[in-house]
């Protein structure tokens, strides 16, 4: 099996460009990030204190989580048998999921889920750690970033778009306190594996960004683009 490693910061379009590369190659797209954004959402359901350890790790073992594929080959999160897919991207449960991350035990109980899409597909998989942790021995490993400001204005575009009317600042803020919790953490915390090609995106659009990591991965597979 073929497994692409693309790590990063919130906001530097790991996971649109994951999807699209995914879609080019003939791979499954496993986007971790709603992992950790489901149980984020089940903590902030309970009205659990995110950051509180006493509460989270005993809330592990109730739950069920699994990630599907619908028939257009869309990953979808479930919760105890409800799709949670559209209420773990609230803007509220972005900080939830950063907060639970930061947990070892939750990072462990998340581990074996990501390692067995690896060894089942060939996939082209989006976090924080992929390269780092959970696939040291991936193929491809690239670390996708960009400036805070860049990042800030595409997922405030993007949360416009879906109705959502946080300010600017707001984002931006939220975006740095993310970047500064995932970078500092003891747990997995959010690093370029040495063998990683970075790419910097701030100066390119997306059709510039998705050449870039297509030409990286065909370069380093030896697979050319299937569509
Ligand atoms: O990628 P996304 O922004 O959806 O991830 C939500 C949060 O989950 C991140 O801020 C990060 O703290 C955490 N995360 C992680 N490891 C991953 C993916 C996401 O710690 N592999």
């Amino acid at each position: 099996m073929i497994s692409v490693a693309i790590d990063g910061p919130s906001g530097a379009g790991k996971s649109t460009i994951s999807r699209c590369a995914a879609k080019v190659f003939g791979f499954i797209y496993v986007d971790t990030g709603a992992l950790y954004r489901t149980i984020g959402l089940a903590a902030f359901r309970r009205g659990y204190d995110t950051k509180d350890k006493s509460l989270i790790l005993p809330m592990l073992p109730e739950l069920n989580i699994e990630l599907k594929y619908n028939e257009n080959g869309e990953q979808r999160m479930y919760l105890d048998g409800e799709d949670v897919s559209s209420d773990i991207r609230l803007p509220e449960i972005s900080m939830c999921a950063s907060n639970v991350s930061a947990m070892q035990e939750v990072r462990n109980f998340l581990t074996d889920m990501q390692r067995g899409m690896a060894k089942k597909y060939n996939v082209i998989m989006d976090g924080r750690d992929i390269g780092t942790v959970i696939l040291p021995d991936a193929d491809v490993k690239i670390f996708l970033t960009a400036s805070l400001e860049a990042r800030a204005m595409r997922r405030y575009k993007e949360l416009l778009e879906k109705g959502v009317n946080d300010s600017f600042e707001e984002v931006m803020e939220d975006m740095k306190m993310r970047d500064y919790q995932d970078t500092n953490r003891a747990a997995a915390p959010l690093a370029a594996a040495v063998d990683a090609v970075t790419l910097d995106t701030s100066d390119y659009d997306f059709d510039e960004s998705l050449r870039r990591v297509c030409g990286i991965i065909s370069e380093k597979t030896g697979i050319k683009a299937a569509n």
